[in-house]
């Protein structure tokens, strides 16, 4: 697995448990008076933190406002030493001290003073609309040495560790003279437009600033590593997104950072509506699979303020839930609380959470996942199709692509439905579908991944001939991995299809699906008429592949009459060498997310149970429960984590309900020695069935470890 490392660097003996108590205004505005790095660290070691992130170099970047001894160019000498101060308290403390540098965002009186840095649009203007007021710099231009001028002075300092907040190269940048000469040197070709996806030198666009940031981050490694390899050095990666609008390929960032982080846990506004409670976890997953290959540790930056309201504090429930989540998938946490609230009672409530994490540093952080079921999210599917968003984060601005089809809905309705289902699952990625091991899984989902290259599908292919069951929905395939139409349908004859025309049909608004034979797809569901997800694909089903679930003709209206058969598959299942493959030639994802019906629910359920049936099962679970099945590095302890979403119908949640005598079935591949639970810490007992063990849970508050010890190895696979 991926490179070799020095197991002695200290973030991987050491959890992550990472505190930002940010003075950072307060040092701007007051400058030395504003600080207290006393109170600080010791706040810090009493909620168990073991490093920090600081700003001797303000928020956002500004060269009057450099608290560290620095011979920045044309700017003034410090009027304090802010980093010697906090290291004299830190380092008696036992915190580690990782320097916060801004490399997103610079003062607009700052990027005036250096035009020549600034990131540029197509029309030759300068960005100065970050976070509203704010400016840009771009990575390509000589501002690049200043950053590497600027490391080298930071790394004079005891400190343990840099941190970029950033980089980005803006959804509507970067135009500079500097990267039109290189990208003119590159491809001989002016560069496109960005705001034009479908021009086709807009792939190459990508490639070139994913590049361009990948390039700078080695540079700046290799300034670090230089002075001390012991130094952390890591960034603010990609969460769920497009790499195009932000420039971040986390799979090329993995290769050239110690760990891979990303803004998972960031709450705007409306938690309710606009927060899924699997938010955290799925950027965890996420950045598990994007840092397989490097082999990093993974973190989630779980921000305790609710924005956009930097002095406002989520309750501490919500802070919990958030934590549990990351640790759930092996992944560390950094919590930011601005100094106004750091004397608070809430902050207090942080110090189990990260007791827990250092007394249990190598069940959370050195596990490996046991799901049997993964679900693909596409990057080239979310570059390049026309059904594709930008979500809302600190780096992007949202933005809605073409509602048929559309990737996010799709991936978060299957995600959805697997979660509340207490289904074990991981995430997978594009590269790891065409290079690496695929037989851990015995179910993947494509929810509508439009672009695949033509290796992802022979992978694919290859995966179901050795006994693998492949579900895709949609357009699966149909385009290649820069979204280019691809004439036929290169996953055809796995799925059992043809394509019969090659438009869209919908909004369905109000139409049906038909079940069809009596066979165990769609035993379960009791109803003759099932909701019609919106919209549909006109597929032909080939010879010997079975049509379980066809269209209803579209009604003009809901009272327009009698519903009737269309005879146009909607579900096709076709066997293809020892596996099988499953068609679905609608948004059933979208279906899912949006209306959650338990007929299609009963779908996933059933596809789930003949297809993988679940290692674990929690007959009484609400669907509110997240569950994470992992083993230990040494395969002698099965980790099965459970994190209680159940609130009050609302949120931010200020306390959930707790779930009391919850009765877990595990599917074990060895015998049993022990289970016990390590959150509450308690011997449980358990009885033994065929293969099974089952025990009853007291009471689960917000999250609980159970740790199943085995008397001999488990491997991957659980049976
Ligand atoms: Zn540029």
């Amino acid at each position: 697995m991926g490179k070799r490392k020095d197991e002695s660097h200290w973030w991987l003996t050491e959890p992550l448990s990472i505190v930002e108590f940010s003075e950072v205004f307060h040092i701007e505005a007051h400058g030395a008076a504003g600080t207290d790095p006393e109170v600080m660290a010791r706040r810090m070691r009493e909620i168990n933190a073991t490093a920090a992130h600081v700003h001797p170099m303000g928020c956002h970047l500004n060269g009057r406002k450099l608290f560290f001894r620095h011979n920045s160019p044309g700017d003034p000498s410090p009027e304090f030493d802010y980093l010697e101060g906090w290291l004299e308290h830190a380092r008696p403390a036992g915190i580690r001290t990782v320097v916060y540098f801004n490399v997103h965002s610079v003062k607009a009186e700052h990027a005036r003073r250096h035009p020549e840095w600034q990131q540029r649009r197509e029309d030759g203007s300068a960005k100065e609309d970050v976070y509203t007021i704010e400016s840009t710099f771009c990575l390509n231009g000589p501002w690049r040495n200043w950053v590497f001028d600027r490391l080298r002075e930071l790394c004079a300092y005891p400190i343990d560790g840099i941190f970029f907040d950033g980089p980005v190269i803006y959804a509507d940048c970067c135009y500079c003279d500097s990267c039109r000469r290189l990208f003119k040197e590159r491809y001989d070709l002016p560069m496109p437009p960005k705001r034009d996806r479908r021009h086709p030198d807009f792939p190459k666009l990508v490639a070139f600033q994913s590049d361009t940031m990948t390039a700078f981050m080695r540079k700046s490694r290799e300034v670090i590593k230089s002075i001390n390899p012991d130094m952390l050095f890591y960034m603010n990666s990609n969460p769920l997104g497009p790499d195009w609008a932000t420039g971040r390929n986390n799979r090329k960032l993995a290769e050239v950072q110690d760990i891979l982080a990303s803004e998972g846990g960031f709450f705007y506004g409306d938690l309710l509506s606009a927060e899924p409670l699997w938010k955290v976890g799925m950027n965890a997953k996420l950045l598990e699979a994007e840092a397989s290959s490097a082999n990093t540790p993974t973190l989630v930056f779980d921000c305790v303020g609710h924005k956009p309201w930097t002095y406002s504090m989520l309750p501490p429930t919500e802070v919990r839930l958030m934590w549990a989540s990351s640790v759930a998938h092996r992944a560390g946490t950094w919590l930011a609380i601005m100094k106004e609230s750091v004397e608070e009672p809430a902050v207090d409530d942080i110090a189990p959470l990260y007791d827990f994490a250092r007394r249990h540093r190598a069940e959370l952080f050195e596990s490996v996942s046991l799901a049997e079921v993964a679900v693909m999210v596409s990057k080239a599917t979310m570059n390049y199709y026309a059904g594709a968003d930008v979500p809302l984060t600190d780096f992007t601005a949202a933005s809605r692509g073409a509602e048929a089809g559309n990737f996010r809905d799709e991936l978060t309705g299957w995600y959805r439905a697997l979660w509340s289902m207490q289904v074990p699952f991981d995430l997978v990625d594009d590269y790891a579908i065409e290079h690496d091991d695929l037989s851990p899984y015995r179910l993947l989902i494509l929810p509508n991944v439009a672009c695949l290259s033509s290796g992802a599908c022979a992978a694919l292919a290859e995966y179901v001939r050795k006994g693998g069951t492949l579900v895709g929905t949609f357009e699966t395939g149909l385009y290649d991995e820069h979204g280019r139409r691809t004439s036929g349908h290169r996953l055809g004859e796995t799925f059992g299809i043809r394509l019969a025309g090659a438009e869209a049909e919908g909004p369905r608004q109000w139409d049906y699906l038909f079940r069809h034979g009596g066979g165990a797809w769609t035993e379960h569901i009791r109803s003759a008429y099932i909701p019609s997800p919106r919209y549909a694909l006109n597929v032909e089903a080939a010879e010997g592949a079975e049509v379980p679930l066809t269209f209803s003709r579209a009604l003009p209206d809901r009272y327009a009459g009698l519903a009737e058969d269309s005879g146009r598959p909607a579900m096709v299942v076709n066997s293809s060498g020892n596996g099988k493959a499953i068609y679905f030639a609608c948004d059933l994802g979208a279906a899912l997310g949006t209306w959650r019906l338990a007929e299609h629910l009963q779908i996933v359920r059933d596809l789930i149970e003949q297809c993988a049936p679940p290692t674990v099962r929690i007959p009484d679970a609400p669907p509110s429960l997240e569950v994470s099945l992992r083993r230990s590095a040494d395969a002698h302890e099965v980790l099965l984590h459970l994190v209680n979403y159940t609130g009050g119908m609302t949120r931010p949640m200020r306390r959930v309900v707790p779930l009391k005598d919850l009765t877990v079935e595990l599917r074990v591949p060895a015998a049993v020695q022990s289970v016990c639970t390590l959150w509450s810490p308690q011997e449980i007992d358990f009885e033994k069935r065929k293969g099974l063990i089952s025990f009853v849970i007291p009471v689960l508050h917000e999250y609980e470890l159970v740790k199943v010890r085995l008397r001999s190895k488990a491997g991957r696979a659980m049976s």
